[in-house]
């Protein structure tokens, strides 16, 4: 459909203030959190409702019009990257909190709500929501069920599909289906895990109902700092194989350590190799018989340091250091890719080691913070995008340190999904009989291929282009994926 057509129907379906077109508007929609993909949005529209989000779906779905999805922005992956033609539709304006029951321990909220809104709105009950992405200040419910989103809270707590009891989205003709509810199983086909991960291709998530904690009683952090990475490694294997299950379980290696000390001035020790944060939580006398163990694990694990914070002001400013690390490298370096593979626990000590190899025969830096406990790898490449073939070189570099993810065992992804980012990683991660069901999938929620576009699921001609090129070796753009 020709843009002036596109946006004389919508200002006809939606209030005038819903849609923006001129360049100054669109702008901020070119990108996620992944800047080195961009494209200005044709045109974007900012429902209040979720009768207004059906319009527009109906609409799009009646003239073969492509529809892109987006929460807050703050994907990593180009999730939520606008479409070539057609409409990018944010629900940041759907951001009510419908109801809090915590006779129940639920709330029921829109897409828009913040991640952290949720926890806030619930602390005056002594409640809170446990998912906790680094981004929760500002990535908002809808993307976090799109995304399967993770966080510090997820080793003991699990990710955001273990804490959402139910959904209601709608599929692009308009219809509302509503799955799950409020209890922890539902009949039926599992559509609430369906959903979750989906980063947008099934449908548009309108409302989702989370479980609520118990804020815990007490929370103690830990910090342990190593000479060497291969250290820390092994003790977080250590801590899990003592029988702790800790809130958080993070590393940070001497590159972050640096960047976030310079940054917040959490008092982490700039001699550190490597320091643990390892967070326990719960009834006091039973969280204080953990420390004691988690203490006595990570001095046997060879920790030069072990120090227990002395009070919530420095818990906190502990956990600060961590949260803003990203953040910190923007002081450091022009640019940064934060990648994001999982391994076996077993396995952190040779994948870290690999991962400085690869640093080290690309010139590049690369810092490592991570939600160690679940095998969750975060390496952040410095690098400067102004200066030409950079961030090839980049690309390069993360394909071959997913390669050796993926070869330890891991995934291309932990928590930050595949967007237009991991196409490639996606085809050596799967078989072409199980992208064939990936596409079955998408077809019966969306069979226009309508809803995001060209994300997530590669086309198996994509696939079977890169197999051609990993026959003929000599031609490969990136021998390192033959071995996936
Ligand atoms: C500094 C920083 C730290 C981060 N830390 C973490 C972390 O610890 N753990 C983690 O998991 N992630 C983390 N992320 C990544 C990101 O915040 C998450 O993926 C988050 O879930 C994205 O939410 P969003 O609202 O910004 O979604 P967006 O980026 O807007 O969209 C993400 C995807 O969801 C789809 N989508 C959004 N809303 C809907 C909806 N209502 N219905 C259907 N599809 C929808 C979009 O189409 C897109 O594919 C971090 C990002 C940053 C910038």
């Amino acid at each position: 459909m020709r843009t002036d057509a596109l946006i004389r129907a919508l200002y006809r379906l939606l209030p005038e203030e819903a849609v923006l077109t001129a360049p100054e508007e669109v702008e901020p929609y070119e990108c996620d959190g992944l800047p080195a993909y961009r494209r200005r949005p044709q045109v974007v529209v900012l429902p209040w409702t979720a009768k207004q989000v059906q319009k527009v779906l109906a609409f799009c779905h009646a003239h073969d019009v492509p529809v892109v999805a987006r929460g807050a922005g703050t994907g990593l992956s180009g999730g939520a990257l606008p479409p070539e033609e057609g409409v990018l539709l944010s629900l940041t304006r759907l951001d009510k909190i419908l109801a809090l029951d915590p006779q129940n321990r639920i709330a029921c909220v829109q897409p828009g709500v913040r991640n952290l809104a949720i926890s806030e709105a619930a602390k005056p009950y002594g409640l809170y929501y446990a998912p906790d992405p680094s981004s929760q200040l500002a990535c908002t419910i809808g993307g976090n069920v799109a995304e399967n989103a993770g966080g510090v809270h997820c080793l003991k707590y699990g990710l955001t599909v273990h804490n959402v009891l139910g959904l209601r989205f709608l599929t692009l003709a308009g219809e509302e289906v509503a799955v799950g509810g409020e209890g922890l199983d539902g009949a039926g086909l599992d559509l609430l895990a369906v959903l979750h991960g989906s980063e947008g291709l099934l449908a548009v998530i309108t409302e989702v109902t989370v479980r609520l904690l118990p804020l815990p009683e007490s929370a103690r952090v830990i910090l342990a700092a190593f000479d060497s990475v291969i250290k820390a490694a092994e003790a977080v294997a250590k801590v899990i194989r003592a029988g702790l299950i800790p809130a958080g379980l993070e590393m940070m290696d001497r590159l972050a350590v640096e960047m976030a000390e310079d940054f917040i001035h959490a008092g982490y020790p700039r001699a550190a190799a490597a320091i643990l944060l390892c967070e326990l939580d719960g009834f006091a006398p039973q969280v204080q018989e953990e420390l004691a163990l988690a203490e006595e694990v990570l001095k046997h694990s060879g920790a030069f340091l072990v120090r227990v914070a002395r009070d919530e002001a420095e818990r906190q400013r502990f956990w600060a250091g961590r949260k803003a690390a990203f953040a910190a490298a923007g002081r450091l370096s022009p640019d940064c890719y934060c990648l994001d593979g999982t391994i076996p626990r077993g396995r952190l000590a040779e994948v870290l080691e690999g991962i400085a190899e690869l640093s080290r025969k690309y010139g590049l830096r690369v810092a490592n913070v991570f939600h160690a406990g679940d095998g969750n790898l975060h390496p952040l490449i410095l690098y400067d995008a102004a200066s030409p073939g950079e961030f090839e070189k980049v690309e390069r570099l993360g394909e071959e340190i997913l390669a050796l993810c993926v070869r330890a065992g891991g995934t291309i992804t932990g928590e930050h999904g595949v967007g237009v980012e991991k196409l490639n990683g996606m085809c050596y991660q799967f078989s072409a009989a199980e992208l064939a069901q990936f596409h079955a999938l998408k077809r019966a929620f969306d069979p226009q291929g309508l809803l995001n576009p060209g994300k997530a699921i590669p086309t198996l001609a994509r696939c079977v282009e890169l197999g051609r090129m990993h026959v003929h070796a000599g031609k490969l753009k990136h021998p390192q994926l033959e071995r996936f």
